[in-house]
């Protein structure tokens, strides 16, 4: 983008020297083969490679991997900034995992106490899920386009953004694996940034306007994310939208739309340095903005087929008119890990029919790479794939509180 001046991240995860007994664990669950190392040597990461998802970190039995991107005390400066309208972005996922580092049961639902603790420490609170919605309607539309052309032979209405299958494009690990890896099948993503990016540009136009009533440059956005690949994505030189929208209002600033991330560990780290427990935490059912409010598809993005269903809610209601009752996924035989469904819809405008094919691979690594070969091929069967890098989706995260067993699936 032009006059944006960020730098994306050269590097997010390291190994720490001293830890690594070269057990090859990472090596196991990393999806990119971006470690290094014999058995036995200490291993290190090619960060050509690598696609920041933390999945080594979350699964070495000895701690090895690092995450290196550390801006807890930066935010902790700014919400002790009276200047600064610190706004936390909060992932679905991130909702389910913090309450373990609290002393909470594991999978303890605290969006309640999360709120509260974050308005304690001076957030203003945008749920992500809130962006999430707006994602499945751009994801949506664009789906619906493509089917109505591609598929019901209708004229295609304005510009189509590209060829079905659609993928889906919030998983910034899956985005970057694409983009090394899988150049050819790029058109295919959708065009729909992530949600976290969303809640960026959301957050410093109209949040900054209508909303929070401060100037986007004294805002600070912070998204609160399941996932360390999420810094990655906030730092990539493309996503710096509100400032190109307010630069065409004759404004001047220079800024990214999502300032910086923190994972659900960091979060915890600096509530606990803030000397603010959740577990104590007055719950807060309604962080009284508008960009707190969402509806139920947006919850279930962090989930693997999530994304999948919500966004094909959406397509059936605009193509049929009518409520998808229910969506069914079954295993497909043979590949582990990808799921997929058949929807039949008749178009409401034109009486044609289509039986629409989904697909849902979760944990790239071992279920990915015929899914893709088909799409190049031209021989898939499907019209949408839904793809999530991490094992089971968002919840298993590579920022996710990690597992004192020493794996996390
Ligand atoms: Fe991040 Fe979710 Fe993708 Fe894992 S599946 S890399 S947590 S966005």
């Amino acid at each position: 983008m032009k006059g944006f001046q960020q730098r994306e991240l050269a590097s997010v995860i390291e190994i720490d020297r001293r830890k690594c007994k070269g057990c090859d664990a990472c090596k196991t669950f990393c999806p990119a083969g971006a470690i290094t190392g014999k058995y036995g040597a200490v291993h290190s990461v090619d960060n050509e490679k690598c696609l920041f998802c933390g999945q080594c970190l979350v699964n070495c039995p000895f701690g090895a991997p690092q995450d290196t991107v550390d801006s807890v005390d930066a935010v902790i400066a700014k919400l002790k900034d009276s200047r600064a309208t610190v706004v936390g972005v909060i992932a679905p996922a991130v909702r389910v995992a913090i309450g373990e580092e609290f002393g909470l049961e594991p999978g303890t639902l605290a969006t309640e106490k999360l709120y509260g603790a974050m308005q304690q420490a001076g957030f203003k609170i945008f749920d992500n899920n809130f962006a999430a919605d707006q994602c499945i309607m751009e994801e949506g539309s664009e789906l619906i386009a493509k089917i109505r052309h591609f598929a019901l032979g209708e004229p295609a209405h304005g510009h189509l953004l590209g060829p079905l299958p659609q993928f889906t494009s919030c998983c910034p690990a899956w985005v970057r694996h694409a983009e090394l890896s899988y150049p050819d099948i790029l058109p295919h993503l959708s065009s729909a940034k992530s949600p976290q990016q969303m809640a960026g540009a959301l957050a410093k136009t109209y949040g900054a306007n209508t909303v929070f009533r401060v100037s986007p440059e004294n805002m600070y956005v912070v998204g609160v994310m399941p996932c360390t690949a999420k810094k990655f994505e906030a730092s990539r030189p493309e996503f710096g939208s509100a400032a190109l929208y307010w630069r065409k209002q004759g404004a001047t600033g220079n800024y990214p739309d999502v300032d910086t991330v923190i994972t659900t560990r960091d979060l915890a780290r600096l509530l606990k340095k803030m000397n603010i427990s959740l577990a104590t935490a007055p719950g807060v059912a309604d962080a009284d903005n508008p960009l707190a409010r969402y509806s139920g598809a947006g919850t279930i993005f962090g989930n693997t087929g999530g994304v999948m269903e919500a966004a094909l809610r959406t397509a059936y209601f605009v193509i049929t008119g009518r409520e998808l009752a229910t969506l069914e996924f079954t295993p497909v035989r043979g590949l582990k890990g990808v799921k997929e469904a058949s929807v039949a819809m008749k178009d409401v405008k034109t009486g044609r029919e289509i039986v629409l094919k989904v697909a849902v691979v979760h944990g790239i690594k071992e279920n990915l790479a015929p899914v893709v070969a088909a799409v190049a091929a031209g021989t898939s069967p499907y019209h949408f794939i839904e793809v999530m890098n991490c094992p089971g989706g968002c919840v298993n995260g590579g920022g996710q509180p990690i597992n004192p067993m020493g794996t996390s699936w």
